[in-house]
């Protein structure tokens, strides 16, 4: 059907008839201006038309020469798009039922008696011209309602892109960062708005490789290769860099971008933000320099005291030495006693130095190890001995159960000090408790355990108390730095061995140290691999 208004409604129509004569005058009785008639004396001829144009409607004459009007009629309704045709037969008479139908089965809607009554002949023309204008408005309808469809379906589509542009671009301006995005290859398409308040390089100028100017030049190198790599990758990009503001500053930014990708994983293009980061940069710097600070304290302070505490630890050994040879003389007992007192004082005073002194040397990675044949048993009852005193204060009992030897190398010094620190946390914390002491060995794994009956560590403190100055009671309570089982984990670590700890509040404690009685080369380089940072040596010697 034509678009143009007026031509709108016009019909084409077919007469088929082998005689001129009775095509002229079915002409004749159909012609309208809203007609187009259109003629066939042959049934050949009729399907050549009927596959050039379209057709409301075809009165086919039956008797024909050659193919009869049935025949045509069969050929037309084999094709799917012609089936839809009404066929109007015109015969002489309508002879009988079979006749009948015969001309339904090959596609007959109706038929027109010879001679043709004009009166007729028109009105059933109109009847099926009319019911074609409605098909064919009703197809028309339906086009113009999916078209408008189609284009609600689109405006829609559009509306919703346009929303979430919208929405997008406003969450850009709105958050605090640098926003930017590229292209798949890596190419900067755009950026917001704080770009332009921050760097002064507007966006144009920025997105042609200029906005490489306001990285820190020893950033650019960094940047470029992470970038291509991000690309090449298509994964997640991460570098810190500095960014030149306005006023030719630099500040620390976190750069990040996230790829965003089609639903087979392709790259379509990049996002991503530059947040500041130049405070927590610097506080962390700051805290870095802190430390090093404190370790620096630790370390001169240690080193400073020592001196002078050594010098006074031998005087008073001396004067102590030289009480003893007076027996003829009259010294008092007061004066021995508080001789004796600040030689334990001045020991007391040189164990902690020599903790913190520890502490700079672990921190410092300096931890050196002396190795040599030892017999754990042996060296665990001299330590003991040397608790004799403060035991014997405090009504404290120490019964160390160790039926044999357990020899192997380590360094003497440090296992002196793996035992005492123990000990001494066991009298200080448990005070006239008994102390049992256990040496044993298994496998090629000596075990020392020191288990007391004092007060107990509450269960959320049993792995803090091995960090470094930290303590699981108040100062008030008990003198202490916090460092003595710090520095048995570090020295057993180094021995390539491990220290536990079980403790029930009230009831008691006992902390166990496993040491291989020979650390191998191979053991001790892996333990030093897995424990990278914590600033411990190799041990030498070994
Ligand atoms: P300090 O004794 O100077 O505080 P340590 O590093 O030796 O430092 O011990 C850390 C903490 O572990 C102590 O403050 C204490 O709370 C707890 N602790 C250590 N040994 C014992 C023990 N035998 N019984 C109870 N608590 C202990």
């Amino acid at each position: 059907m034509s678009d143009a208004e007026g031509l709108i409604d016009r019909v084409n129509i077919l007469l088929v008839d082998d005689r001129p004569g009775n095509l002229l005058s079915l002409s004749g009785i159909l012609e309208r201006p809203d007609y187009t008639l259109m003629t066939a004396t042959s049934g050949d001829e009729a399907l050549a038309r009927v596959l050039q144009d379209d057709f409301a409607l075809i009165l086919l004459d039956v008797a024909m020469p050659g193919m009869d009007g049935f025949e045509v009629a069969s050929i037309i309704k084999q094709r799917e798009r012609f089936r839809t045709i009404p066929i109007i037969f015109v015969t002489a008479s309508v002879h009988h039922i079979e006749w009948i139908f015969k001309a339904y089965s090959v596609g007959a809607v109706d038929f027109l008696p010879k001679p043709l009554d004009p009166h007729a002949v028109r009105a059933k023309v109109a009847v099926f011209v009319e019911l074609y204008r409605q098909k064919q408005q009703l197809k028309d309808h339906a086009a113009r309602l999916q078209e408008f469809e189609r284009r609600e379906r689109e405006r829609e589509v559009a509306r919703v892109r346009d929303e979430s542009e919208r929405r997008y671009r406003h969450l850009e301006e709105a958050i605090p960062h640098i926003v930017w995005t590229a292209d798949a290859e890596g190419r900067i398409r755009s950026f917001n708005d704080r770009w332009f308040e921050i760097t002064a390089i507007r966006e144009e100028d920025a997105l042609d490789s200029a906005w490489r100017a306001a990285v820190h030049p020893a950033d650019v190198v960094n940047l470029a290769v992470e970038w291509d790599r991000a690309i090449g990758a298509g994964r997640e990009f991460q570098i810190e860099l500095r960014l030149r503001a306005a006023d030719g500053s630099y500040r620390w930014y976190v750069n990040r971008a996230l790829p965003e990708t089609d639903a087979n994983g392709r790259v379509l293009r990049w996002i991503g933000t530059l947040t500041d980061i130049d405070e927590q940069k610097h506080a962390h710097e700051e805290l870095q320099a802190a430390i090093r600070l404190r370790e620096d304290f630790i370390s001169v302070a240690s080193h400073e005291l020592r001196t002078p505490l050594s010098a006074l630890t031998l005087q008073l050994q001396h004067l102590d030495r030289l009480l003893k040879k007076t027996q003829g003389e009259v010294v008092t007992e007061t004066l021995a006693k508080r001789i004796g007192s600040a030689v334990r004082n001045a020991d007391r005073l040189a164990l902690l130095v020599g903790s913190l002194l520890d502490v700079s040397q672990i921190a410092r990675g300096k931890l050196e190890l002396h190795f040599e044949e030892l017999d754990l048993a042996a060296l665990t009852r001299e330590v003991a001995e040397r608790f004799h005193y403060e035991a014997a204060q405090s009504g404290s009992s120490i019964a160390i159960s160790a039926s044999r030897p357990v020899s192997g190398r380590w360094d003497r010094l440090r296992i002196e000090q793996v035992i005492g620190n123990l000990l001494s946390n066991a009298l200080k914390y448990g005070p006239g408790k008994p102390i049992a002491i256990a040496v044993d060995e298994n496998d090629g794994v000596a075990t020392l355990s020191v288990e007391d009956e004092g007060i107990g560590i509450e269960p959320d403190k049993l792995q803090r108390i091995f960090e470094c100055f930290e303590r699981g009671v108040s100062v008030q309570n008990y003198g202490g730095l916090g460092l003595g089982l710090y520095i048995v984990r570090q020295i057993v670590r180094a021995l390539g061995g491990a220290v536990a700890v079980e403790s029930e509040v009230g009831v008691g404690s006992r902390f166990v140290v496993s040491i291989p009685l020979r650390p191998n080369e191979r053991h001790e380089l892996r333990l030093f691999a897995n424990r990278e940072g914590e600033g411990l040596n190799r041990p030498a010697g070994s």
